[in-house]
């Protein structure tokens, strides 16, 4: 199946099982706005207990913070993200479409590679296990004449972002021939500035209201919290400061579902330094932080690291974590090394001393920060489109397709699913006493509706690892039988050994010891 038809499948599939909505659906929706359905809360609040447990639970010098998202409109200017925190927009002139024009020519880079990529493929195909992928690539003419105009278009691109070069941009966009994939045309507009701040006024009118800003980034908060909790923590460096909370930006395109939100949620942590040790800190958290990602069981070969194109103004060192989406590798994560930056200028704005007095040193100094960036929803995104597939499956005879979300066990929104064969005879009794005793353990769920194999591939759709099934055995013998959700096997087990071979599975423990 075409990658996009794969996505088109997985928005449908978030929506008809209660996993996302479109916000405002019923007053024709708000662009790049979502809700997440019941569901789709579980499992995104699973995912910050992964990285919050990730973070602050096993390391002893992260510590949390939860800051408002309303701040004082000096932080802003402060931080650069009133005069600098812009895309470059451009609009076709004949479906009066907008996009950002480093987006278009990333797309121009992406086309490249996947022409490199077929040409492997295709020779992978041919020449079987002899084959040699980084031979194959240093020698094809046909690679390596494609590697050279992937080079000067990358680094035509790099110079144009680096110098702020707007006509250069668009050049870029004319000369590649790119084309407007709703109205098939090349006509362009100038590429523009867009700041992505929301703003919005504090205050009744009479008193005089200002305009503050709705955070871009939870970082800043993190930021001028610093002293606070350097203080009352009695925290040395190197330390960090963890925080999750919604953040907005009014972004240009918004036509990927919930890879680009307006309002959207980050998970954020700023790691202090001590100046001169940024770099060594930069590359440990990439290490710990890929290590995060893989531990889901994804697959290696579905993640890289991206260089930046072009460093933020605060930034000394940056990299992506990029998954391979349906649609590509794309960001899902960035890890920065923001320097002294951020910091020192709040130091300048607000006028009060943030520094860190080292002992060790005898000195004061402001210190240097490490911080790693990941958007929930994004990750949420990765999470489903990695879960998603579609099998054959024999049924009755017949070869049938099942959807199943294979989402990692602890993170899947109900861990078990009680079913009685019947609703009669005391079976949903006894389904009910087995959820009793397990609810405060796991989220369970009772389902008696329809035949027992529509109740299993309605739990396959929502990702429900393990369905229990009570049947007149049961009540002779205080057995149940488990189905495993990956490979549909079933085994007969005492109710009493249930919680056992659950809880092991939906711990996040073993996903931390990976
Ligand atoms: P992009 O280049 O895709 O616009 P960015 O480099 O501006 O992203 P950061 O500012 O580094 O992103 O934000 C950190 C993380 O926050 C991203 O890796 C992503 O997971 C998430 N994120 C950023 N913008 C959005 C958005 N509009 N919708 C959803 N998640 C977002």
């Amino acid at each position: 199946m075409a990658q996009e038809d794969i996505f088109k499948k997985l928005v449908a599939h978030c929506k008809e099982y209660g996993y996302v909505f479109q916000s405002s659906e019923i007053y024709d929706g708000l662009g790049a706005v979502y809700d997440y359905g019941q569901n789709g809360v579980e499992l995104k609040n699973n995912i910050k207990k992964y990285w919050w447990d990730s973070m602050v639970l096993l390391h002893e010098n992260v510590v949390g913070l939860d800051s408002a998202i309303f701040m004082h409109p000096t932080i802003w200017k402060a931080s650069g993200h009133v005069d600098a925190f812009n895309d470059p927009l451009i609009d076709n002139k004949d479906s009066k479409k907008r996009y950002r024009a480093d987006v278009l020519i990333e797309e121009a880079l992406a086309k490249i590679e996947a022409k490199m990529d077929k040409e492997v493929a295709k020779a992978k195909k041919r020449f079987g296990d002899a084959f040699d992928e980084q031979q194959f690539r240093e020698t094809n003419p046909r690679v390596l004449a494609n590697q050279e105009k992937w080079d000067a278009l990358h680094k035509r691109f790099a110079d144009a972002l680096n110098d702020n070069n707007l006509e250069e941009l668009k050049q870029i966009i004319i000369d590649q021939g790119v084309a407007c994939p709703i109205s098939g045309s090349k006509n362009w507009t100038d590429v523009r500035q867009f700041n992505l701040m929301f703003s919005t006024e504090m205050g009744s009118t009479a008193e005089g209201a200002s305009t503050i800003y709705l955070r871009p980034e939870t970082a800043q908060g993190i930021f001028v919290n610093y002293l606070n909790v350097q203080k009352t923590g009695r925290m040395k460096l190197p330390f960090g400061i963890a925080q999750i909370g919604k953040a907005f930006r009014n972004e240009i395109v918004a036509r990927q579902f919930i890879f680009r939100m307006r309002e959207f949620e980050q998970m954020e942590m700023q790691f202090f330094v001590k100046p001169g040790t940024e770099l060594d800190w930069f590359e440990k958290w990439k290490e710990t932080r890929m290590k995060w990602h893989r531990a889901l069981g994804f697959g290696d070969e579905n993640y890289r690291f991206h260089q930046h194109e072009k460093l933020a103004h605060y930034a000394n060192a940056a990299v992506d974590v990029e998954y391979k989406f349906p649609f590509g590798f794309k960001e899902v994560e960035g890890i920065h090394s923001r320097t002294d930056f951020d910091l020192s200028q709040h130091q300048e704005y607000s006028g009060k001393k943030i520094q860190y007095f080292d002992p060790e040193e005898n000195r004061s100094y402001v210190p240097f920060v490490v911080e790693t960036s990941i958007g929930v929803d994004r990750m949420f995104l990765q999470i489903m489109a990695a879960s998603y597939c579609e099998e054959e499956v024999e049924n009755n005879g017949k070869v049938d397709t099942r959807v199943v979300l294979k989402l990692p066990v602890p993170l899947a929104p109900i861990k078990l699913a009680v079913m009685p064969l019947v609703k009669k005879d005391g079976l949903p009794e006894i389904a009910r006493e087995i959820i009793d005793g397990l609810k405060f353990d796991f989220n369970c769920q009772y389902d008696e509706k329809d035949s027992i194999g529509k109740r299993y591939r309605r739990q396959d759709a929502i990702g429900t690892p393990f369905c229990v099934t009570v049947d007149h055995q049961t009540k002779d013998d205080n057995t149940i039988t488990i189905r495993h959700r990956d490979s549909m096997e079933q085994e007969r087990i005492p109710i009493d050994a249930l919680r056992s071979m659950i809880s092991e599975k939906v711990s996040f423990k073993g996903l931390f010891e990976k």
